[in-house]
């Protein structure tokens, strides 16, 4: 099986601050990285190192040749990712010493994808195929929609969130995936609970409290519990738990071992700085004693 994955490539200026910056306030950074990121090549990559075959369709400007290559040397499919006449996506991310941080986005090529990129991937996809998405590029409903149709699995991480393009997408989801705040975002907009938005499996991701799955038919909750390790930089955490489970799922396995797996990769991830470049392997995750 494969993932087909309709996401998001930035490129990540990492500034490590003293603290969070204030409205009004100038503050200096002590570094700055540059890193491959974008919650569409995290999860790629994430999906990639835990062991799965994927298609990344997506979009980058001249200057974001870079990340494309970054993407193809880990091992991603970049057939579909066209090159466009618009900046490549970045984001500015301040890290705070305790690894709470503040991200800045600017889209650029992320929103310029087309309908025919879309339809030339998914018509190479088999039923069974796992297609994921989040809300960083356009085309999210034309996939979902899409997806559906051809029979693959559709998948949706509702982040950055925002109520109308989940709503937009909810009719073809198999799967949703949402941090707590979103979840409660998410509550708030469509006054329905996890389990009563009619999509067979969600997970609402808890941080350092772990995972949590709903099954939208039954109602039974699953909980797996986050791994005790200390923060440095909780940016990535999310994409890396996400493309853990999927992996695990596009691999055959059971959803609780798939999660167990993802939290323990998102765990290792924020003792790391940085997005992409430095998600955990498969290999590094199952030797890893916490
Ligand atoms: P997001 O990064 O999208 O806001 P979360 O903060 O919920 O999402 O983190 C995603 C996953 O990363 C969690 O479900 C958990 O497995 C792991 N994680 C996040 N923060 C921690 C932490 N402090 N300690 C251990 N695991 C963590």
């Amino acid at each position: 099986m494969a993932i087909w994955n309709l996401g998001s490539i930035n490129a990540d200026m990492v500034y490590t601050m003293p603290h969070l910056p204030a409205a009004g306030e100038t503050l200096a950074a002590r570094h700055l990285d540059r890193f491959l990121g974008g919650k569409g090549a995290n999860m790629s990559v994430a999906a990639v190192r835990a062991g799965s075959q994927v298609h990344h369709i997506g979009a980058a400007g001249p200057d974001g040749a870079w990340a494309v290559e970054r993407l193809k040397r880990y091992g991603v499919g970049i057939r579909d990712i066209n090159e466009v006449d618009t900046p490549t996506g970045h984001a500015i991310i301040a890290v705070e010493p305790k690894g709470e941080n503040q991200i800045i986005l600017f889209p650029g090529a992320n929103r310029a994808l087309t309908w025919d990129q879309l339809d030339q991937a998914l018509s190479r996809a088999s039923a069974g195929d796992i297609l994921v998405m989040q809300n960083e590029t356009n085309m999210q409903a034309e996939a979902a929609c899409a997806g559906r149709d051809r029979g693959l699995r559709v998948c949706y991480a509702a982040a950055p969130f925002n109520a109308d393009a989940v709503q937009a997408v909810l009719p073809f989801l198999d799967f949703l995936i949402l941090n707590e705040v979103e979840a409660g975002q998410l509550k708030e907009a469509s006054g329905k609970s996890p389990d009563e938005l009619g999509v067979k499996d969600v997970i609402i991701t808890l941080g350092a409290k772990g995972a949590r799955h709903i099954n939208g038919e039954t109602g039974v909750i699953l909980d797996v519990s986050a791994l005790p390790v200390t923060p440095v930089d909780t940016t990535g955490a999310g994409d890396t738990f996400t493309g853990y489970v999927l992996s695990g799922l596009d691999r055959g396995l059971p959803l609780a071992e798939a999660m167990s797996l993802a939290t323990k990769a998102a765990a290792l991830m924020v003792t790391r700085h940085g997005t992409a470049d430095v998600i955990p392997e498969l290999k590094e995750v199952q030797a890893a004693c916490f």
